[in-house]
């Protein structure tokens, strides 16, 4: 009798500990393999940059819907602290907290439901030493979780591993040196128990890759060079020494650029992780002396296996790029069916203007039309995938004055586009109509750590004529728009006014909605298949925006993102003026407020900033 008691107690016992370890796993969900590969799909959560492995920034979230959407109020707000810059970075929502990252790389971790910070972790960057090595401001566009970790990335080129519930320091690598001209600004991904992380920095002396760190211990895995090396030393790998046929000169010694600092995707079917490559350095080809040559990998988009680094497959946007056209902005992954056929694509609308699609198994191009006002080309050769390139687009080897669309700012640069399956629309935050004015450097001499563009605003008198623009003409006046295009088709649904190609984002939901924050603070909200504007908040923030991104908690919908300058620090000295169709609400004059994190949901009645 007493042992049977014994038994029934122990089993109880048994039976409770199991339901207190099974609700401790679901509080504290960790995320691995699985749950990455699932993510965004019920909407509930926020796990990786682009909600869904593919990137999409879809949410199939309906709770905020068109007939609901006007109603939408702050929550609560968070000081995220010293500004500086703009807060590009897309915050992740995960065991009821809100997880982000400052402009200067502070991590930290806040409760959903109250506002109130859990914890938070500054890498202690030293702002004076390593200003001068940031060539495109003091911002850092994301984090990743994984494994009970969030990963960091720190501008002065540390990657950062810190426990998801205490914020304490796990491991620490070091991807680069700020002494040698790198800069971290991207988000990592996660691929296989690998963080893959990129540099920033191809306005310096640098010669560009991308890295895999093992995410328990920070150890190395692979390091990809996006740049042949000196060829008297051996290659890297064959891919290197391929590449090293499409360049002449002594390329190495002043880097190549080629440098990772935004899109990047991983597709776990496919086993492939698709990265982005920047400019030429420096930004002419003649000062590379490789007049006609492609110079791989840079301005390019690369397939490579997560195990190895090995590449898988190379597509070359602008080949022998001079006017800073980076191939870096975000890839959406997406099954579309063009011309009867399944493909599996993905999806690149570019700092060029050209709206890439290719098949992400093979790289093989399927198809790419102008987006925004184009004069650099005449298209693209719907058959091999080259740009056709306006002879008078070569302002270096004609050694002339030229203004060409669109600017290095890019018609479409890091702002987040969002891509709706419903809709079969990709939104696209663009700069419509930017152009800049190139001419070489002619008496260039090479500046060791120092910025070396080798490009002049004039130089050779009057500019030539442009060519003819090609791509939409936007309306008289509208130089920034959120695009709604059809990948497709190729061709443009609707659009409306505002956004541009730099700062805040888009994302777009069930509800048959697109969320877009502006860069001059405001939140706006259209309906994804017209484009009819439903809600438009001023959140008295005025700059330094960042994309929004919406989950549940406690069976209410939230949308929430970054965004404040605060106080601007000095320009450099050395520091170029801004390009033209740089977007204006990016910089702030006058009093500014502090920089935060946003919450918003229905009938919130918080109260904005003035
Ligand atoms: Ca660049």
């Amino acid at each position: 009798m007493r042992a049977r008691k014994l038994i029934v107690l122990f089993l109880f016992l048994t039976g409770l500990l199991f339901a207190t370890w099974i609700a401790a796993g679901q509080q504290t969900r960790r995320i691995d393999d699985l749950a990455l590969r699932n993510a965004g799909k019920t909407g509930e959560e926020w796990l990786t940059y682009g909600l869904t492995p593919g990137e999409t920034r879809y949410s199939p979230l309906k709770q905020i819907d068109t007939s609901s959407v006007s109603r939408l109020g702050l929550a609560w707000s968070y000081d995220v602290g010293q500004g500086g810059g703009n807060q590009e970075a897309t915050p992740l929502f995960w065991n009821g907290g809100l997880y982000g990252i400052t402009n200067w790389s502070v991590v930290f971790a806040v409760d959903a439901r109250t506002g109130k910070e859990r914890w938070r972790w500054d890498p202690e960057v030293n702002q004076t030493a390593v200003r001068p090595k940031i060539c495109c401001g003091v911002v850092n566009r994301g984090i990743a979780i994984y494994q009970g970790k969030i990963i960091a990335p720190v501008i002065d080129g540390r990657l950062e591993a810190l426990d998801a519930e205490t914020g304490k320091p796990l491991w620490e690598a070091r991807v680069a040196y700020p002494q040698d001209n790198f800069t971290i600004t991207m988000a990592p991904r996660i691929a296989k128990g690998k963080v893959i992380i990129g540099v920033s920095g191809s306005e310096f002396p640098v010669r560009g890759f991308f890295a895999a760190y093992d995410a328990n211990t920070g150890q190395l895995a692979w390091r990809f060079y996006t740049i042949p090396g000196d060829p008297s030393k051996p290659f890297e790998n064959p891919a290197l020494k391929k590449a090293a046929e499409t360049w002449s000169g002594q390329w190495w010694k002043l880097g190549g650029g080629g440098t990772v600092w935004d899109g990047m995707a991983y597709d776990p079917d496919a086993d492939l992780i698709y990265v982005g490559t920047g400019n030429g350095g420096p930004w002419p080809e003649e000062l590379r002396q490789s007049k006609g040559k492609d110079n791989l990998f840079v301005c390019s988009i690369l397939a490579v296996r997560p195990d190895t680094g090995e590449l898988k497959w190379y597509y070359q946007p602008v080949p022998g790029d001079s006017w800073d056209y980076d191939s870096v902005q975000g890839f959406i992954l997406a099954d579309l069916t063009i011309n009867g056929r399944q493909r599996k694509v993905l999806m690149q609308a570019n700092k060029d203007g050209f709206y890439y699609v290719l098949d992400r198994l093979t790289g093989a191009f399927i198809s790419a039309q102008p987006f925004a006002q184009v004069t650099w080309a005449k298209g693209i050769d719907q058959e091999t995938g080259r740009p056709i390139v306006n002879p008078e687009a070569h302002y270096d080897q004609n050694k002339e004055t030229i203004t060409l669309a669109p600017s290095p700012n890019g018609a479409h640069n890091w702002s987040p586009m969002s891509f709706n399956p419903s809709t079969g629309l990709v939104y696209i935050p663009t700069t419509t109509d930017g152009s800049r004015t190139f001419s070489l450097e002619t008496d260039f001499v090479y500046k060791p750590g120092e910025r070396n563009t080798g490009i002049l605003r004039t130089g050779f008198g009057p500019a030539r004529p442009a060519p003819a623009a090609i791509g939409p003409v936007p309306p008289e006046g509208q130089h920034f728009a959120l695009v709604a295009w059809d990948p497709v088709t190729q061709k443009e649904r609707w659009r409306t006014p505002g956004g541009g190609a730099v700062g805040g984002g888009t994302v777009t939901t069930a509800g048959n909605l697109v969320f877009q924050v502006i860069p001059d603070g405001h939140l706006v909200a259209y309906t994804a298949d017209k484009g009819e504007k439903l809600l438009d908040i001023q959140t008295g923030l005025r700059g330094g925006m960042g994309p929004p991104i919406t989950y549940m908690l406690d069976g209410k919908q939230y949308v929430a993102f970054l965004g404040g300058q605060g106080i601007v620090l000095p320009p450099l000295p050395n520091a170029p003026p801004p390009a033209p169709g740089a977007v204006p609400g990016n910089a702030p004059t006058g009093p500014t407020v502090p920089p935060k994190l946003l919450t918003f949901v229905l009938d919130g009645k918080g109260v904005l900033p003035k």
